[in-house]
């Protein structure tokens, strides 16, 4: 199944896209929160639909799609997850994944603008493959990992770099700031993705492409990485956990190139379909 959300910012409506149609499934859900993740709510949908589908209301092609799940307790992301990423960053291959915090307050739909924060010079991109917790995780073994996995989705982890390595402290500053993480089109829920550490994934900028590689160049591997993150923290249905991104970043660039207002980044990751933001400046 493939959730999405559609609507206005802060009143997107739950459905579902089924044969290229988008289904408003309101009269069944609430949202897609952690009640309806931590209660089997992808199967009971399912099998809602299977019972309604001739009766569900369908949603315009034309609304806005929303991020496709509500705002989760927390955004955890990887870095350096990628050999070459590691190099062009400067920075050796870790030893044990290296872990940060996102702001949940950043997510934002798949097509909206992408805003420059005031005072930066330095604003990136991160095509990365994230996950979407479905089961309470708290001391996870890596052989139950994929048990607590509810699906897959496309997510630019944008970056701040100024604000991430210059301005001291952790590189949560250079990750949070609003609309720096597009989440969708929608969620794949696990059964779509046959292996997820076999998926393409690309990004253009201005129709160049400038990231292009492949999930199964992951370091650390999605099970490794819900055992490790769980072992430190508990994590909630509807938690997103960004696998981290591929060489060609920005900041690797010789001279860096950073995104400036008229830009438009295009991204996706094969089986979780694309998202386009357009660059705009903070007013
Ligand atoms: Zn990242």
């Amino acid at each position: 199944m493939k959730l999405i959300r559609f609507g206005k910012p802060g009143q997107e409506k739950p459905g579902v896209m089924l044969a290229g149609k988008r289904f408003d499934v309101s009269n069944f859900v609430f949202d897609y929160d952690e009640n309806f993740f931590g209660n089997n709510g992808i199967e009971l949908l399912d099998e809602w639909l299977r019972k309604n589908i001739d009766s569900c209301p369908l949603a315009s092609d034309d609304e806005r799609l929303g991020p496709p799940t509500a705002r989760p307790s927390k955004i955890v992301c990887v870095g350096l997850n990628y050999a070459g990423h590691a190099k062009e960053s400067g920075m050796d291959v870790p030893e044990q994944p290296v872990v940060f915090f996102k702001a949940t307050s950043a997510i934002v739909g798949p097509n909206d603008d992408l805003v420059i924060p005031r005072n930066s010079k330095k604003t990136d991109w991160e095509v990365e493959l994230a996950l979407v917790i479905g089961k309470k995780a708290k001391y996870v073994n890596e052989s139950s990992a994929y048990d607590h996995i509810a699906g897959y989705v496309l997510h630019n982890d944008y970056s701040e770099r100024e604000f991430q390595l210059e301005h001291g402290g952790q590189w949560v500053k250079g990750k949070s700031a609003d609309t720096f993480a597009p989440i969708g089109p929608f969620m794949a829920t696990k059964d779509e993705i046959a292996d997820p550490h076999h998926l393409k994934l690309w990004l253009e900028v201005n129709g160049m492409r400038v990231q292009e590689s492949n999930t199964s160049d992951l370091i650390f591997k999605i099970p490794q990485l819900l055992s490790h993150i769980s072992s430190y923290m508990t994590l909630l249905p509807g938690d997103i956990i960004s696998t981290g991104t591929p060489s060609g970043v920005g900041m690797g660039f010789k001279p860096a190139r950073f995104l400036k207002a008229g830009d438009v980044v295009e991204l996706g990751i094969e089986g979780l379909g694309s998202s386009r933001q357009k660059v705009v400046s903070y007013k």
